[in-house]
């Protein structure tokens, strides 16, 4: 099988949280720090991009420290934002969803549920979903309906040989996660089903949950699916830049 490597690139951060943003109702007297991610696949020929970042204008409104384009960020190791194919869309929060208007020529992969939720659903314009999604990127990707450039997830797909997106709710309505075949087994990239490391092994949710229930049955099924614990990926940890070897400014490789 296609075997790929991953990459974690930072376009974002730090900012800092209180402990209780990062484990869910706990340690409420801690500060903490996280950073803003991309994910890169590469291998086998080709390049899948995970998340899309911000736009330079939303880094302005929301006044984002440490914001550099995610266009920069992966021209450092090559990859051109506008040759990029295939960009998976783990979920729809901005800071993840925001930037797919960088991507002018992929097909962006999301679970059919999360769009829904997020276009069609009076709930997503209550101030909680309003607060961290985005209008602008959602009706980026409503314009793309129909066409080849949006294809739209029911549960546990095949992208690419060696890449599959399993659908792991949770943080949100259907975030789905990313299992990517490395020279290590599966790995995955975990998006917000945990903020840092710490959520996998104090089996314990960061914030902004819509379903306790489901993220903890997304844990048994990721921790059932990686090849080994090290290789699932929190969305938020510092330890993604400060733990793994620096190809490039602000971007390791993680397997
Ligand atoms: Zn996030």
């Amino acid at each position: 099988m296609s075997e790929y490597e991953i990459y974690a690139l930072k376009y974002a951060g730090p900012f800092v949280r209180t402990g209780a943003h990062l484990m869910w109702y706990r340690d409420w007297d801690k500060i903490e720090k996280i950073n803003y991610y991309i994910w890169c696949i590469k291998g086998a020929g080709e390049t899948v991009v995970v998340d899309a970042g911000v736009t330079p204008q939303m880094a302005a409104v929301r006044e984002l420290d440490g914001y550099v384009n995610p266009v920069e960020v992966l021209d450092r190791i090559n990859v051109k934002a506008d040759e990029v194919r295939h960009v998976i869309i783990t979920h729809m929060h901005f800071d993840h969803a925001g930037g797919v208007s960088l991507f002018p020529r992929a097909t962006f992969y999301i679970q059919e549920d999360e769009y829904r939720f997020w276009l069609e659903n009076p709930i997503a314009a209550r101030p909680p979903f309003k607060h961290v999604s985005d209008a602008a990127s959602t009706t980026y990707l409503a314009s793309l309906e129909g066409t080849d450039r949006l294809t739209l997830l029911n549960g546990d797909q095949q992208i690419l040989p060696g890449i599959q997106c399993f659908l792991s709710p949770g943080h949100t309505v259907a975030l789905q996660t990313v299992a990517v075949n490395t020279t290590r087994g599966t790995a995955i990239i975990g998006s917000d089903c945990a903020h840092v490391f710490r959520n996998y092994q104090e089996d314990w949710p960061s914030a902004l949950i819509v379903d306790l229930v489901g993220w903890m049955q997304t844990y048994d099924k990721l921790r059932e699916r990686v090849s080994s614990p090290d290789l699932l990926f929190p969305g938020h940890d510092l330890l993604l830049t400060e733990n793994y070897p620096e190809i490039a400014r602000d971007i390791t490789r993680l397997v």
